[in-house]
């Protein structure tokens, strides 16, 4: 990922000429210093996880030069935000917020109109608030990222756990509200929060919950992170992957520390597949898997262990079934299909107790395995799980990256019922497209109970138009094949954004047009993130911006 020289100039705002560009820029500066405002002027720099650019998409699937910014913003509090909103308002400036912009695999950083200016709350907006040790609860700005917020509870000596998803580098708001998950039990991030503080696309400030009311003497409620509602509509759905404002502050229950037990369960058959899906169901309807677990397919045994393709095959095209079959039963998994990661909480006795049950339902299924972390070596990726399970931010999934050489990686993420029929229609679409298109399959499902998130990373070479482009149909193909099934995405890259809220389309696009009703009444100008998640604000509709 090396620099590459800029073809083009700064990428203007849409209907912007230069000079109303620059005069727009120095009042921005004027508002925040000159210093928190910088032209994305630059050769662009794709950099790593850890370096990443605020720029455009350093996973690119299109153009380098494509999903880029004009420039980008510094607020160092909500008052500032409000001024940039202000500003976006006068100026008729598109706005792009993003915490820390480690959405990797769905678009990062970019923004989804070209030109628009980048706000990056992360930068100076990074303070923990508060730690309510009395009520398990945190207050955290939108650049505290799962490593900030670990370590400041274990500086404080508090017996909380936090929940990060496989990467820890992210920030812990921007993740909740663009509805990402994690592997404890409370994995569902966007569930765990208790209350938020939302500048609006007008520069009004607005706080959710028990927030809109006031604490004694100007205080802030007592009660905001105890109870999520307020009075009235439940608010904050829709401040969640939506444009519809900017989240400043937002609060989190902890969960308190306790004992816990990861293992690792294989099986032996492809076909296994429902019938795996079909025991976990009711193991997880009744909680009796503690946390939310992944079923891999074994071809990640291969993968994680930060190996290049190139060291397991050296043909051209997706790894044969026979070439992964060989691979793994040199492995500590052995020759098997299916690979199940869990975790189960509490004391001894409760663990062993929940384990006898598991493994009982398990045994059902005709040469399965069960591991601990003691059965396999220090370098296996059971004992990572068993530091995310337990609350423990970590890197290691970043090895997904060393496959391919240029490798960036995009997520196809559709929901199931946990149920085997419903997960082996996906997955058979999965399967026939991705062969079609000459790409690995790599699934993982997160269980979280009624519901698996199916998902697929696709792994490709940055430097390769073609690899680009069919990576590009297959993320179409997928997207409408499930859709005609009727299963939908969680969450997607910036580019099936349109493609995926167009699924959502039951009674005329009843769904859609809520979102524009509500989009038009807050944002009239149309400056919040115009686009994300196929919202387009009145101004952008129809006019050739959706894809
Ligand atoms: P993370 O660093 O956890 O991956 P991001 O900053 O990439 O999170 O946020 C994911 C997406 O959510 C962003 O692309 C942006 O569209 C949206 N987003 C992030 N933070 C905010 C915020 N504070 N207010 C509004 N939208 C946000």
């Amino acid at each position: 990922p090396e620099s590459v020289p800029r073809r083009h100039g700064v990428r203007l705002p849409p209907d912007t000429t230069r000079e109303a560009f620059d005069e727009a820029i120095d009042a921005l500066r004027q508002a925040l210093g000159p210093e928190n405002v910088i032209l994305n002027d630059k050769p662009l720099v794709d950099g790593w996880y850890l370096e990443h650019p605020n720029t455009h998409d350093a996973f690119h699937l299109v153009d380098q030069e494509d999903l880029v910014s004009s420039a980008t913003a510094y607020p160092a509090s909500t008052a500032e935000v409000q001024a940039v909103v202000r500003w976006a308002n006068e100026f008729g400036i598109p706005l792009y917020p993003i915490s820390m912009g480690r959405n990797v695999g769905y678009g990062g950083t970019a923004p989804r109109v070209p030109g628009s200016v980048v706000v990056d709350l992360g930068k100076r907006m990074n303070k923990i608030l508060n730690i309510d040790a009395g009520n398990a609860s945190c207050v955290v700005e939108p650049g505290v990222s799962y490593f900030a917020l670990y370590d400041e509870i274990q500086k404080r000596n508090l017996p909380f756990w936090i929940d990060c998803p496989d990467l820890g580098g992210g920030s812990v708001l921007g993740n909740a509200i663009d509805r990402g998950v994690g592997y404890t039990p409370m994995g569902d991030h966007f569930g765990a929060h208790c209350g938020m503080e939302v500048v609006l696309p007008s520069g009004d400030l607005l706080r959710t919950g028990m927030g809109a009311l006031p604490g004694k003497d100007g205080a802030d409620n007592p009660t905001w992170q105890s109870f999520p509602a307020a009075y009235g509509p439940y608010s904050d759905g829709i401040f969640s992957q939506s444009n519809f404002g900017i989240v400043c502050q937002m609060g989190f229950h902890l969960m308190h520390a306790t004992g816990h037990q990861s293992y690792m369960l294989t099986f032996p058959r492809d076909e296994d597949f429902p019938d795996i899906v079909e025991i976990i169901r009711p193991l997880a309807q009744k909680s009796i898997l503690g946390n939310i677990p992944q079923l891999r397919h074994v071809v990640q045994e291969l993968n994680v262990t930060g190996q290049p393709k190139t060291h397991w095959y050296s043909g051209s095209g997706p790894l044969p079934r026979e070439v992964i079959r060989q691979h793994a039963s040199r492995m500590p998994c052995g020759d098997c299909a299916w690979v199940f990661y869990g975790t189960q909480y509490g004391d001894e006795a409760a663990i062993k107790a929940q384990l006898d049950i598991i493994d009982s339902a398990f045994s059902a299924i005709k040469g399965y395995n069960f591991f601990l972390p003691s059965d396999v070596p220090p370098d296996h990726y059971l004992h990572d799980r068993v530091l995310v399970c337990s609350g423990v931010p970590v890197l290691r999934e970043l090895d997904w990256l060393n496959w391919k050489p240029n490798a960036a990686h995009i997520f196809f993420s559709p929901i199931t019922p946990t149920r085997g029929k419903d997960a082996k229609i996906v997955h058979e679409i999965n399967v026939r497209l991705h062969a079609k298109h000459g790409i690995d399959l790599f699934p993982t499902l997160c269980i979280a109970g009624r519901e698996m998130h199916y998902i697929t990373n696709i792994i490709y070479d940055r430097s390769s138009n073609d690899e680009k482009r069919r990576v590009n149909t297959l993320m179409t193909e997928l997207i409408a094949e499930t859709a005609r099934e009727g299963y939908g995405e969680y969450r997607t890259h910036l580019l099936y954004a349109d493609q995926v809220a167009r699924t959502y389309n039951w009674n005329d696009n009843a769904l859609m047009r809520f979102n524009e009703t509500i989009k038009d009444a807050l944002d009239p100008n149309g400056i919040m993130a115009p686009g994300r998640n196929g919202i387009w604000p009145k101004k952008y509709r129809g006019k050739g911006w959706e894809l």
